[in-house]
């Protein structure tokens, strides 16, 4: 290992909103290299001009920010307000790394590790398919391998322009996979593939590990579906090694992959793998992280809930377990409302904040009450699961007049409701108001004149008030009402009854 020190790096292509696998990866390099005091390295593969965007890339930077994964080199600072980032093998953007590019691939030819490939896609498709109906192999076929001289002007003369292939050794491939333990593939499974287009521009089998191997990378931590590429990488290192770019080839281990419903892979296109789509809903990140470091990795038998730093004292790339992992929803909000539970009371009030205003909250600005925010806010902390679900269980705080669920009012006003809410009237009427306990002695007793359980006695007070059946505990959410308003409330749904 290069310096005897970890370098790690997380590289994605900015091609669309970040989804959960993709955190995963980030989680897990981030907290090998921390965890090993090592170096972790943040490289934006931007070279696919056609489905990379600046607003993507603008999108992963901000991603990685709210997930807090610092890191050590990578295209600008990781905290954006100290300007640009940078480290001993700057660029991070493989756009702006063309020349080099350029220049491995013509030492790859000159040293005969790789060669120009005149075929055509019908060419190729032919060959393909008649490999297939003779029960062959079906990749590259080595057509162009050994060209000669009269055969390539032949081809130029006919005004093709090739592509770059690398030349595979005729050899098995054995590696170690940090996950997976050994892993053999034969020469045969693995034929020559492309590095360059025929426009010139580089693809991902090139830059990829010249880049890793450039940034003397160690440990390439990445998911299962590209388990495929490692052994032409590994050739391809070795190749770099002898042309004295490479140090030495990294080692790999491929995480688990994520499946989604139905034990299909989780896809970029399911909504629940969109990483916008937890912020929006407010996942605290610490959340988020905690959930999916469950996917192929666990702290103990018994402990779900912990620390990022917890997470980085224990991880090691060895735990992580091959088996596919299930991502499963429920657990994941579940997790995410013990990390809400978990914050100090100030921390809970400041992290709701977004959801307090426009665009997430219906009241107006001015009327929304801090003092009242405050005194209902430890009881909203223990019932949520994501954040943004304090707007509707606060609303009825800073509206004129509760919003009214069809449903909750249908299931709340029975025949009888109004009887019970003359009497529940009255007698808070007469509480006191400065006792939550007071209050619901006043629906008690108001239910129990009505033969009514204090259940079925707090639903109609409940729904007169807030306008749902389910919500923040009740006899607190009056008294933080007020008197005056809570009357009204009354009065007006018994108006409506
Ligand atoms: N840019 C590649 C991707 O996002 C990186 C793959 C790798 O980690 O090697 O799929
Ligand atoms: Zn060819």
């Amino acid at each position: 290992m290069a310096n005897g020190s970890v370098r790690v790096r997380f590289c994605p292509s900015p091609t669309g909103n970040p989804h959960v696998g993709l955190v995963r990866t980030a989680l897990f390099n981030w907290a090998y290299a921390r965890h090993t005091g090592g170096t972790f390295v943040f490289r934006i593969e931007d070279t696919d001009a056609a489905r990379d965007s600046e607003e993507s890339y603008d999108q992963l930077l901000d991603s990685m920010r709210w997930l807090g994964f610092d890191w050590d080199e990578g295209p600008a600072a990781f905290d954006s307000a100290s300007g640009a980032g940078g480290g001993p093998h700057a660029p991070y953007r493989q756009s702006q790394r063309m020349d080099i590019y350029k220049d491995v691939a013509q030492k790859l030819l000159d040293a005969g590790r790789a060669y120009h490939c005149y075929c055509s896609t019908p060419e190729l498709d032919a060959r393909r398919d008649a490999a297939r109906a003779a029960g062959r192999p079906s990749g590259y076929d080595g057509h162009c391998r050994d060209l000669t001289a009269e055969q390539t002007e032949a081809y130029e003369a006919e005004g093709r322009t090739p592509i770059v292939r690398f030349r595979m050794p005729d050899e098995t491939i054995t590696f170690t996979d940090l996950v997976r333990g050994e892993i053999t593939y034969l020469a045969e499974n693995v034929p020559d593939y492309g590095i360059v287009r025929a426009n010139g521009a580089p693809l991902y089998t090139l830059v990829n590990p010249v880049d890793d191997a450039l940034m003397e990378i160690t440990h390439v931590l990445r998911g299962e579906d590209l388990l495929s590429s490692t052994p032409r990488q590994i050739a391809l290192y070795q190749a770099l090694t002898e042309l004295g770019i490479a140090k030495e080839t990294p080692a790999f281990g491929h995480l688990p992959y994520v499946m989604g419903e139905g034990n299909k892979k989780l896809s970029k296109r399911d909504p629940e793998s969109s990483l916008n789509l937890y912020r929006q809903r407010g996942f605290l990140p610490e959340g988020l992280l905690n959930y999916l470091s469950l996917l192929g990795w666990s702290l103990s038998a018994d402990r779900d809930i912990f620390s990022i730093e917890e997470m980085v004292a224990a991880f090691d790339i060895a735990d992580v377990n091959p088996n596919p992992a299930r991502f499963d929803l429920k657990k994941c909000e579940a997790i995410n409302a013990d990390h809400i539970r978990l914050l100090d009371v100030k921390e809970f009030t400041e992290r709701c904040a977004p959801w307090l205003k426009a665009p997430f909250a219906p009241w107006a600005p001015e009327d929304f009450d801090e003092a009242k925010w405050q005194a209902i806010a430890p009881h909203a902390q223990t019932r949520l699961k994501v954040l943004s679900e304090i707007t509707d269980n606060v609303d009825f705080l800073f509206l004129a007049e509760p919003v009214f669920d069809e449903a909750s009012w249908t299931k709340a006003m029975k025949e009888g409701s109004d009887a019970l809410l003359r009497t529940a009237r009255e007698k808070l009427d007469a509480a006191d108001w400065t006792s939550a306990e007071s209050l619901k002695e006043a629906v008690l007793a108001a239910g129990e004149e009505h033969g009514l359980k204090l259940g079925k006695a707090q639903a109609p007070v409940r729904v007169a008030v807030t306008g749902r059946t389910i919500g923040l505990p009740l006899f607190e959410s009056l008294e933080i009402l007020g008197r005056e308003r809570t009357l009204a409330r009354v009065d007006a749904a018994l108006a409506k009854l």
